[in-house]
């Protein structure tokens, strides 16, 4: 999904929308094997 917006962990550029909680968040804070942001994996699976 791509998404234009500001990632709410560390405010660079988001390209995803979290299935989850619908924050937008940048490569590095997606998990794309979940869809979740950070957040919402938790950091487990990550
Ligand atoms: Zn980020
Ligand atoms: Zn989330």
């Amino acid at each position: 999904m791509s998404v234009s917006g500001v990632c709410y962990v560390c405010s660079a550029t988001a390209n995803h929308t979290c299935d989850s909680c619908g924050g937008t968040v940048c490569d590095e804070h997606y998990d794309a094997g979940s869809g979740f942001c950070v957040r919402c994996v938790g950091g487990r699976s990550f």
